[in-house]
Formats: C-alpha cells, sequence, structure tokens
C-alpha cells in the first residue's frame, strides 16, 4: 500500500509515468515541471524512450481547446521500432 502512495506522489509530480501499453511505470526522463510525456515504445525490445514533445503538446492542446475538449490523460504513447530494432528487421 506504501508503494502505491510513494507512487501516486510521484506521479502527481511528475517524476514517474505510467505507460498503459507496458503497464509499468519509467522514471521521467526530464524532470523538469509538470508536462505531458511522449513515449516512443519499441514492440520489438520494449524499450520506452522519453522523447522531448513540447511542441506537440502545445499543437495537441490547441487542437482539443478548438474541440471544446478537456484530456485527462498526460502521456502520449507512440508504439512502433526503434532506431535500433529498425535496422535489425532492415
Ligand atoms: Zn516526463
Ligand atoms: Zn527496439
Amino acid at each position: 500500500m506504501a508503494v502505491y502512495r510513494a507512487l501516486d506522489f510521484l506521479m502527481e509530480h511528475g517524476l514517474v509515468h505510467r505507460l498503459a501499453s507496458l503497464n509499468a511505470f519509467v522514471g521521467c526522463a526530464l524532470a523538469s515541471e509538470r508536462h505531458t510525456a511522449h513515449f516512443l515504445i519499441c514492440r520489438a525490445c520494449k524499450s520506452a524512450t522519453e522523447m522531448d514533445g513540447a511542441a506537440v503538446t502545445r499543437a495537441v492542446k490547441k487542437t482539443l481547446s478548438e474541440h471544446g475538449f478537456v484530456p485527462e490523460t498526460e502521456i502520449i504513447e507512440i508504439q512502433g521500432l526503434c532506431s535500433h530494432c529498425h535496422k535489425e528487421n532492415a
């Protein structure tokens, strides 16, 4: 129980992100202020790389507000192949 509370705390402060597709918690790579996380998830090696998606966040927020939509998730997961696995499969 205490573990979950600690995770809640970390998530609340944007220090860890929960990846729904991997059902895993990942420490924030940017450790900046609260932000929408963008993860590049490799389906081959299951690596999850957080990228700086500030420009994407701005574009998404603008589009959502045009639709009057309020997002409740703050994470964007993009699945595919990382550069390493992509090369191996080429
Ligand atoms: Zn982050
Ligand atoms: Zn990979």
